[in-house]
């Protein structure tokens, strides 16, 4: 019987281990992404999710991307869909032709401003918040499983976390199913965060993301477009390994699989990774083997 990702977050024995790719925008970047592709096809994700506008990408690579995965046999693929540059019309055309492929999830997103732009401006006829665009797909497409974003650390632009989690609470009335984290690395925030959306009245389950960070260099990047405190002991152990880039990635790779123990045991109902189309580190067989111990985790009693 088909589940969705939803249903099956809540339902299984085990944590759900999916992954992140985003659609590339460069020949070079397609053949990362086909490197990728291939080589976690080990991992046996019960899921994957692909970016879309990300990095200047449009809807229609995501979709390509879509059909790549599910030529080599991903399941449960889910696209993601912004409301950057598209009107009602155009979302009307892009979500049937998601359901067309035969996807059945879509995570809704709003988008960020363009680069060099601070304030998100909808197109005419199109969608200012992601609840908007999650009450057009639910209305649309009433079957699809529909995923939405959350910041543990709140989103930039809000005022406060409780203000975030209100405009959370608004996707989820409006039909999301599923909430997926933006990247933390003190795992306590989550736990924080999952109790936050229970006491708000959010029932939908909460899946993890999570990056193996590489440098400091790559924090400092995001952190100019993402809200996340990095713990002390990280910060102090990559500083002193700035100059061995091998060093700071093994040091990344640990501190993820850290995380992922400690979610597991803490009961989150999954493990979403963000691995930015890497095909391969020399460390991914430590990554692969703490995934296939959480696969077994619970089924094993
Ligand atoms: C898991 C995940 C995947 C992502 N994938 C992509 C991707 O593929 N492509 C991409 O371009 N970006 C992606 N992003 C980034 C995301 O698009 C940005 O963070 C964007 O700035 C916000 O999108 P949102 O869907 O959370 O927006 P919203 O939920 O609309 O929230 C945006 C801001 O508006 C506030 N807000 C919401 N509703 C209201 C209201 N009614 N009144 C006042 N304020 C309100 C919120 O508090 C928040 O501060 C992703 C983020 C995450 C966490």
């Amino acid at each position: 019987m088909f589940m969705t990702i939803a249903q099956q977050l809540k339902t299984a024995d085990r944590p759900l281990i999916s992954v992140e790719f985003f659609s590339p925008t460069t020949d070079a970047g397609q053949k990362a992404f086909d490197r990728a592709a291939q080589a976690l096809t080990g991992l046996k994700t019960d899921f994957v999710s692909v970016t879309c506008g990300a990095g200047g990408s449009a809807a229609g690579p995501t979709l390509e991307i879509c059909r790549q995965l599910a030529g080599l046999n991903y399941r449960s693929i889910m696209p993601h869909c912004t409301c950057v540059g598209m009107s009602r019309t155009d979302l009307e055309i892009l979500s049937d032709a998601i359901v067309g492929q035969g996807i059945q999830h879509i995570m809704a997103l709003r988008g960020d401003p363009p680069r060099g732009e601070s304030t998100f401006r909808p197109v005419p006829d199109g969608f200012r918040y992601a609840a908007q665009l999650v009450a057009f797909l639910r209305d649309r497409h009433p079957g699809l499983c529909i995923g939405v974003a959350g910041y543990p650390e709140k989103h930039p632009e809000a005022d406060s976390l409780d203000e975030d989690i209100r405009h959370l609470k608004e996707k989820v009335d409006a039909g999301a199913d599923l909430i997926t984290t933006q990247l933390f690395l003190d795992t306590q925030v989550y736990f924080d965060f999952v109790d936050r959306c229970r006491s708000a009245g959010i029932t939908v389950p909460v899946l993890p993301g999570l990056l193996p960070v590489t440098s400091l260099q790559q924090i400092k990047r995001m952190q100019t477009f993402c809200d996340f405190h990095v713990p002390e002991k990280l910060q102090h152990d990559l500083q002193a390994v700035q100059d061995n880039p091998a060093k700071a990635e093994r040091i990344g790779l640990y501190w993820v699989m850290e995380q992922i123990s400690e979610l597991v045991e803490g009961g989150s109902p999954g493990i979403h990774l963000y691995l930015l189309n890497r095909a391969q580190t020399v460390f991914y067989p430590e990554l692969f083997a703490c995934l296939s111990r959480v696969r077994g985790k619970k089924a094993n009693g």
